[in-house]
């Protein structure tokens, strides 16, 4: 039987103000913006997702932007790093880059071999690397503005930390296909397939406050499963060890099911299609507000609620 999880498929985090989060991950970082459509289960806020071209699996950030949200807190209990994946002759670019945005940001430091990670916020406070190695086959996404060898090519690794580490180690490895591949100090890194992308590093963290939800902080993980079988193969999976799974829910771009995991994260399996392609066409990505059926009727109420983004690229340059 092949894998049921084949890795990270997307994080979704909380966001503030939707036009400053815009700003920050289709402008400052040059990914793109795949899909403008709502939160399906509170349809007054935006569901952004960024992503590569096509936002494939390992590349998806979205988020939910309630704008004036009180800030959450990073702590033990929540994913509190999301890690993109750039070559590691661009680290002069990117510090030039953050600077000239002015994006305060931790000085680089070597963390596994030949991986050279920057460390910095979103304009939420949201914990953000940037990993300079050499270790990435993918071939990045400019959005246009960002020299084709410098651009980011999706996520590298996720950091979540936990009270311990050793029951959300043995759900990633007994029931999610995850075997652990690295270690250093309290860091363990886990991963379904060891390529860039779907690392997940658990932070052994016992001292640290627990996190708390609010802007500029994690909402879920997500990891891929490769088609609807799969994935009512690993919900059997979860319910066997009783963290009593939703049952499967139709994301129109994927199917998804949600537990949360013994230290307290949201954990999500969605499918790897269909795909951002299903209802826009791949040149036009983004571009468009996109609902669920089940919205519809109500478009134009809610095009007055939503309050209009927009972004001019050419002034990220
Ligand atoms: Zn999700």
């Amino acid at each position: 039987m092949g894998k049921l999880i084949t890795g990270i498929h997307h994080v979704t985090a909380i966001a503030g103000d939707a036009q400053k989060n815009l700003e920050f991950y289709a402008g400052i970082l040059g990914t793109r913006l795949v899909k403008k459509t709502i939160n399906f289960d509170g349809p007054d806020v935006y569901h952004l997702y960024y992503g590569d071209e096509m936002g494939r699996p390992g590349s998806i950030m979205t988020f939910f932007p309630y704008k004036g949200l009180q800030r959450g807190r990073h702590g033990k209990g929540m994913l509190n790093t999301t890690t993109f994946s750039v070559p590691l002759a661009s680290l002069d670019y990117w510090l030039t880059r953050l600077k000239k945005f002015g994006i305060a940001h931790k000085e680089p430091e070597e963390r596994f071999q030949n991986e050279v990670v920057v460390y910095f916020e979103d304009t939420d406070g949201l914990g953000i690397e940037l990993v300079f190695n050499n270790k990435d086959a993918r071939p990045g996404y400019s959005n246009g503005i960002i020299p084709a060898e410098q651009a980011i090519k999706g996520f590298y690794n996720v950091e979540i930390w936990e009270e311990g580490y050793e029951r959300t180690a043995g759900l990633l490895t007994e029931q999610l296909d995850h075997v652990l591949i690295a270690e250093k100090g309290n860091r363990f890194r886990f991963a379904a397939q060891d390529t860039p992308g779907n690392y997940v590093d658990i932070i052994c963290s016992p001292d640290s406050l627990r996190g708390l939800g609010g802007s500029g902080t994690v909402h879920h993980i997500a990891f891929s499963t490769p088609a609807r079988a799969e994935q009512e193969d690993i919900r059997k999976k979860v319910l066997e060890r009783q963290l009593n799974p939703t049952p499967v829910l139709d994301r129109k771009y994927f199917t998804s099911i949600y537990f949360r995991e013994p230290g307290g994260v949201l954990f999500e399996i969605a499918t790897a299609g269909p795909g951002f392609s299903v209802d826009e066409s791949q040149e036009h990505l983004g571009e468009a507000l996109q609902l669920p059926p089940q919205f519809e009727p109500k478009r134009s109420q809610l095009e007055q609620t939503l309050a209009p983004i927009g972004i001019d690229l050419a002034n990220y340059l």
